[in-house]
């Protein structure tokens, strides 16, 4: 379903134990991170009979970098396998959970000259995929220059459509041309629902997501016997963690099939980072403070290994450098004394401060290391 349930719910669902006596289960270690609990902690708690309940209560508030102390932890950057390019914040819709607040009004586009250092900066780090995002990326002008760039220099080329997108005026012939470029097409859906998805993306988003979703199919997107792949992304209509994501794709997929006639290849389930517009609404709501706890609690040390930012690096349509997406939305941007900026040193220098450079983290960090962890990619424990 797409509500999921709270994450000591899904302790309880998936050991089968009753509430009131469950016991850390050290057998199965996927069980264990969802309590933040070390390893030994849980050890210890379990040796003393303590329940799920009792131990999340005895949890002292960490904040991200005493939890990775306790995990004798330190994330750096080991390698660059993705290079994330932010084209900018317009985009044509406005959605609640908006880390960037993108909207229709937004100006902030990345320029031809700042793609053209992009793209260079992208060759020197030798990066396979290159994940091209926004705003509705498809919206800037210089949008399919970019593409064609670096699908002709053999770059696995990722495009994160919000799919309404695809239907506005003008961009009539842009799946074919993605089609044409072998793009992979990550597309918003936060839901199989409509309330759920309009409640969350705007009136009428459902159905013309739906629209495009139909259009792409007849493009050979999402079907087996074609290798155009469409994912489909899931993120929570509010306060709460993803449910898991194989379970979520079984029933999208069965649902979306019967009902609507949509393939798909494949879900990503991503946790909403407490920013951006997601974050005033919860802050409106009352809910952004317990939002945050349930992160913190349900952290979960095993996700560390593969947190995004380990081998990515993500770019503003300004042209600076950031750890991931969400430090680009803070303004966290890389660099020792100043900040990282294409075309203000060669992309080999910035690529020799940024390998082994210990990553920028803060409280959000939290939303990618809760429960089965999250990232672009979806969750980071299978
Ligand atoms: S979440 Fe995506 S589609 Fe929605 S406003 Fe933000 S960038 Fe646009
Ligand atoms: S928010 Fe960014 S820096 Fe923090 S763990 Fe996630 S990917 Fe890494």
């Amino acid at each position: 379903m797409c509500n999921p349930p709270d994450f000591r719910a899904g302790i309880r669902a998936r050991s089968g134990l009753p509430s009131d006596g469950l016991t850390i289960l050290l057998r199965q270690s996927d069980e264990l991170p969802v309590t933040g609990l070390s390893v030994s902690q849980a050890h210890e708690l379990s040796a003393k009979g303590k329940t799920v309940d009792e131990s999340v209560q005895q949890l002292q508030h960490l904040s991200f970098s005493e939890c990775l102390q306790r995990e004798g932890a330190c994330l750096r950057r080991d390698a660059i396998h993705t290079v994330q390019i932010n084209l900018g914040r317009l985009c044509n819709q406005s959605c609640h959970h908006c880390h960037i607040d993108a909207g229709p009004q937004r100006t902030e586009i990345m320029s031809r000259e700042t793609m053209m250092l992009a793209v260079e900066f992208v060759r020197c780090t030798g990066a396979g995929t290159v994940d091209v995002t926004g705003g509705a990326p498809e919206m800037n002008p210089n949008f399919r220059w970019l593409v064609q760039r670096m699908t002709s220099d053999q770059r696995h080329v990722i495009v994160r459509s919000n799919l309404t997108v695809l239907l506005e005026a003008g961009n009539e012939d842009l799946p074919e041309f993605l089609a044409k470029q072998q793009v992979e097409i990550i597309a918003s859906l936060p839901c199989y629902t409509e309330e759920n998805v309009d409640k969350q993306r705007g009136a009428s988003t459902f159905m013309r997501s739906l629209e495009a979703l139909r259009n792409l199919n007849a493009l050979g997107y999402g079907q087996d016997d074609s290798a155009l792949t469409l994912t489909l992304v899931y993120n929570p209509n509010g306060p709460a963690l993803p449910p898991a994501q194989e379970r979520l794709e079984i029933d999208y997929k069965r649902i979306l099939g019967e009902q609507y006639g949509i393939a798909f290849n494949r879900l990503l389930t991503i946790t909403n980072s407490p920013i951006g517009r997601f974050a005033s609404g919860l802050r409106k709501q009352n809910e952004y403070n317990s939002y945050c706890l349930l992160l913190e609690k349900a952290f979960n040390p095993a996700t560390l290994r593969h947190v995004m930012c380990k081998e990515q690096i993500s770019i503003s349509w300004d042209g600076f450098l950031y750890d991931c997406d969400f430090n680009q939305a803070l303004g966290y941007a890389l660099g020792n004394e100043r900040p990282l900026r294409l075309g203000e040193l060669s992309a080999r220098e910035i690529v020799l401060q940024l390998i082994g450079h210990e990553i920028t983290i803060g409280p959000h960090c939290f939303a990618c290391t809760a429960g089965a962890g999250s990232s672009c990619q979806g969750t980071l424990q299978r």
